[in-house]
C-alpha cells in the first residue's frame, strides 16, 4: 500500500468502488447506515486502500474495533497460525487450551481482586445478552435499569436495553418488559437544566428518591446497567462520582451492577477498561469490539459467585472460536506492551491540541473524551447549545473526500476513534483535514 495517507486519486466514489455500491444496493440489507461510500480493499495501521487504489486514515477503525489496527502482522500471525491447527471445536461441549487461557487472562486483566467466571459470545449484543440473563438467573429478579443514549446492542434482549436513536427501536416491539430508562448525566447539557458544574449527582439521587419509592420496587431489579462512558450516545464523560454512586445504589438494593464497556473497553480510553479511571469495580464487565483486533469475540467477565449458573443454562456454538481466542491473546498482550500507553499519550496530546478549538471555531461548541475516544459537539451557537446535525454531517463527508475515515454519534458529535496504535504524525493530519473542513462548513 502506498506510505503516503491520505492519498486521494478518483473521484469518489471511484469506477470499481460504483460496481460494488451497485451490488450492495441491490442485495444487502437497506438497515445498514452508511454515511459516504467507502469500498475498503486492504488495511494496514491506520490506512486503509480502497478499491481503486485511494488510500484513507483511518480514525473509524472499524467502529473501534481494529484496537491493533489493520492487519497487525503479530495479530495476523496468531490468526494464520491457529486456522492451521484447529479452527473450531465448540467450547459448549468440547475443551481446548484458549478458551480456558482467555478466561484466565480476561479475569486477571478486568478490574476487581476477586475470583471470576467468563462467558464467551460473538458480538457486543450477545455479551450483552448473556449478561442480562445471568442477572436475572443469580438474583431471581426481572427488572432491569438502564441509561437514555445509552447503545447496547440490536438483539431483542439488547434492544430493550438500547435507547441511542428511535429508530433502532421502531417497529421491533413489545420489547423486554420490566427496563426503566433513565437520563445519562451529560455535563455539557444537562437534561435537568443544571450547568457543568451542577451535573452531578441528580440522575442517581432520581433512582431512589422517586422511582422505588414509585413506579420500580428495588427488590425486583436484577441489574442496573450502564456505559463508563458513553459511546454511540455521544461520546459522553459523566461527572466524576457518577459510577461510583450507582455502585452504592446497587449494593444497598442487592442489585447487580453491569459495566457495558463493548466500546470504552480494551485500551481505548488509556486505560485497559473505562471504568478504572473512577475506581469503581462492577459485578459483570461486557467487552468486545477491540478485543480481538476484528475476529468476532463478545465477553461477560462476572464475578465468580455471580455466574452460577449450571450446565445448559447457556452457551454459543461459535463463541469463544479458537482463532477469535488466539486473536484476542495477541492483541491483549500487545495492547499491555503499549498500546493502552499508546492510546493515554496520544489521548492527551490530541484533546491538548483540540482544547483551543471552541473558542476557534462558532461551530465546536465541546471537546471531550478519554484517551483515544474523542467527541467534537458541533452546535449552531455556543450561547444556545443547540445541536448542529447538518453540519456535523457535511463535516464527515467532506472529511471523507479529503481521505479522513471519521464517524459521527450522538446528535451532532464528530467522534475520533483511531486504532490505538497511531503516531503523532497521524494525529496532525487528522486534525489538520479536520480543522479545514470545520472551515468550510463555517463559512
Ligand atoms: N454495547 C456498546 C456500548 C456498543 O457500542 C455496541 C456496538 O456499537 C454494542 C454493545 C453492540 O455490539 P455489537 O455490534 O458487536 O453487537
Amino acid at each position: 500500500m502506498e506510505s503516503k495517507v491520505p492519498s486521494i486519486k478518483t473521484e469518489l466514489p471511484g469506477p470499481e468502488a460504483r460496481k460494488i455500491l451497485a451490488l450492495d444496493q441491490e442485495f444487502v440489507s437497506p438497515s445498514y447506515t452508511r454515511d459516504y461510500p467507502l469500498v475498503a480493499r486492504r488495511g494496514l495501521g491506520a490506512s486503509v486502500e480502497d478499491v481503486d487504489g485511494n488510500v484513507f486514515l483511518d480514525f473509524a477503525a472499524g467502529i473501534a474495533v481494529v484496537s491493533t489496527g489493520h492487519c497487525h502482522p503479530e495479530v495476523v500471525r496468531a490468526i494464520q497460525s491457529q486456522a492451521e491447527t484447529l479452527i473450531h471445536m465448540s467450547g459448549t461441549d468440547f475443551y481446548y487450551p484458549l478458551l480456558a487461557q482467555l478466561a484466565q487472562k480476561l479475569a486477571e486483566i478486568t478490574p476487581g481482586k476477586f475470583p471470576k467466571r467468563v462467558v464467551f459470545g460473538n458480538s457486543g449484543a450477545e455479551a450483552i445478552e448473556a449478561a442480562i440473563k445471568m442477572a436475572r438467573y443469580h438474583t431471581r429478579r426481572n427488572r432491569l435499569i438502564a441509561f437514555l443514549g445509552c447503545f447496547h446492542g440490536r438483539t431483542l434482549g439488547a434492544l430493550s436495553l438500547t435507547a441511542s436513536k428511535a429508530v433502532q427501536r421502531r417497529g421491533f416491539g413489545p420489547l423486554l418488559s420490566g427496563v426503566t430508562h433513565l437520563p445519562y448525566p451529560n455535563p455539557y447539557l444537562c437534561s435537568a437544566g443544571h450547568s457543568a458544574q451542577e451535573c452531578e449527582c441528580d440522575c442517581t439521587d432520581f433512582i431512589e428518591r422517586q422511582l422505588f419509592r414509585t413506579a420500580v420496587p428495588a427488590d425486583e431489579v436484577a441489574a442496573i446497567i450502564v456505559e463508563p462512558i458513553q459511546g454511540e450516545g455521544g461520546y459522553i464523560v459523566p461527572p466524576a462520582g457518577f459510577l461510583g454512586r450507582l455502585r452504592q445504589i446497587a449494593d444497598r438494593h442487592g442489585i447487580l451492577l453491569i459495566f457495558d464497556e463493548v466500546q470504552c473497553g480494551m485500551g481505548r480510553t488509556g486505560k485497559m477498561f473505562a471504568c478504572e479511571h473512577s475506581g469503581v469495580v462492577p459485578d459483570i464487565l461486557v467487552t468486545a469490539k477491540g478485543i480481538a483486533s476484528g475476529l468476532p469475540l463478545g465477553v461477560a467477565v462476572a464475578r465468580a459467585d455471580v455466574m452460577n449458573w449450571g450446565p445448559g443454562a447457556h452457551a454459543s456454538t461459535f463463541g469463544g472460536n479458537p482463532v477469535a481466542c488466539a486473536a484476542a491473546m495477541e492483541t491483549i498482550r500487545l495492547l499491555q506492551e503499549k498500546y493502552v500507553a499508546n492510546a493515554a499519550h496520544m489521548g492527551e496530546y490530541i484533546l491538548g491540541r483540540l482544547g483551543d478549538w471552541p473558542g476557534r471555531h462558532p461551530a465546536v461548541g465541546q471537546v471531550r473524551g478519554r484517551g483515544l475516544m474523542i467527541g467534537i459537539e458541533l452546535v449552531k451557537s455556543r450561547q444556545t447549545c443547540e445541536p448542529n446535525p447538518e453540519a456535523r454531517n457535511k463535516v464527515i463527508e467532506e472529511a471523507f473526500q479529503k481521505g479522513l475515515l471519521i464517524l459521527g454519534c450522538g446528535e451532532s458529535t464528530l467522534r475520533l476513534m483511531p486504532p490505538l496504535i497511531i503516531e503523532q504524525e497521524h494525529a496532525d493530519t487528522a486534525l489538520e483535514i479536520l480543522e479545514h473542513c470545520l472551515s468550510e462548513v463555517e463559512q
